[in-house]
């Protein structure tokens, strides 16, 4: 079982919504965490604040009961604030939840991979990372995570572990809907800019995400893949 098994955090809606009902459908056991639990949701789920270190404790018990030795740490939450504003509090919580529970995540699900020979992790970042005005604490945590992954895939290679980002250009979700609504110039800007024309859907980037936990994605690791309707690539320079 605990080969098959992949815990999905920030399961409750947008893009580990999508993640977790394909990675159902593709026959893996899932194991979800968010604060709520989602709707249409059959996995197991564990209610925990990724904000705190209590969580600490619920993720070991995920990896003893289940054993996951897949993980997509996806959970992630965006504060809006450029350098003249941004206060200590929500630095210090975005970068918690964004990156510190990421750490947290692998310290308990490693010894499970470890001991198995074999594992698939999954890191979220963004496009933001690669700078977006007015994100101070969001875009300094998803810069991080492609770091952490780099990091984490040279420690983790020796025990057949890969690691490697997936980076999520503007997706339609609850998070973007908040922080660039509907109808919004900022949103209708940032849509003229992608190559694309239009935004990502969730499911656009649980396909994604199926690639990297897949068992023949095992030679690649220390990567970062842009799912961004080629906004990393041509929409920087507009
Ligand atoms: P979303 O719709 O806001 O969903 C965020 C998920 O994270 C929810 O399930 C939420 O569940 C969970 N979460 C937030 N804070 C948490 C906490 N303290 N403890 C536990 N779970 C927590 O966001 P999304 O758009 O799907 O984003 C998912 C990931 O993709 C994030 O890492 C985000 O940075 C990244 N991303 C998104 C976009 C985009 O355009 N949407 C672009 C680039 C990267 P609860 O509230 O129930 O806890």
């Amino acid at each position: 079982m605990g080969r098959e098994t992949v815990l999905i955090t920030g399961v409750s809606r947008g893009i580990g919504k999508a993640m977790a009902l394909r990675a159902a459908r593709e026959g893996y056991e899932v194991v979800g965490l968010s604060r709520s639990r989602p709707d249409g949701f059959d996995g197991h789920h564990y209610a925990a604040d990724l904000g705190d270190s209590a969580a600490k404790e619920v993720l070991n018990e995920i990896a003893a009961t289940h054993r996951p030795t897949r993980l997509i740490a996806n959970a992630g939450i965006v504060t809006v604030a450029g350098i003249d504003d941004v206060s200590d509090d929500d630095f210090e919580a975005t970068l918690r939840v964004n990156l510190q529970s990421v750490v947290w995540t692998v310290q308990a699900l490693a010894p499970v991979m470890r001991q198995e020979g074999f594992g698939r992790v999954v890191t979220l970042g963004s496009r933001a990372a690669l700078g977006k005005a007015g994100r101070i604490a969001y875009t300094s945590s998803k810069a991080a995570i492609t770091g952490l992954t780099r990091t984490l895939a040279l420690e983790l290679a020796p025990s057949g572990i890969t690691v490697n980002c997936l980076a999520p250009g503007p997706i339609d979700t609850e998070m973007f809907a908040t922080d660039q609504p509907p109808g919004s110039p900022a949103r209708e800007a940032l849509i003229a800019r992608v190559p694309l024309h239009r935004m990502g859907t969730p499911d656009e980037i649980a396909h994604a995400a199926m690639h990297f936990l897949s068992e023949g994605a095992g030679y690649t690791t220390g990567q970062t893949l842009h799912v961004c309707g080629g906004l990393s690539v041509g929409g920087m320079s507009a």
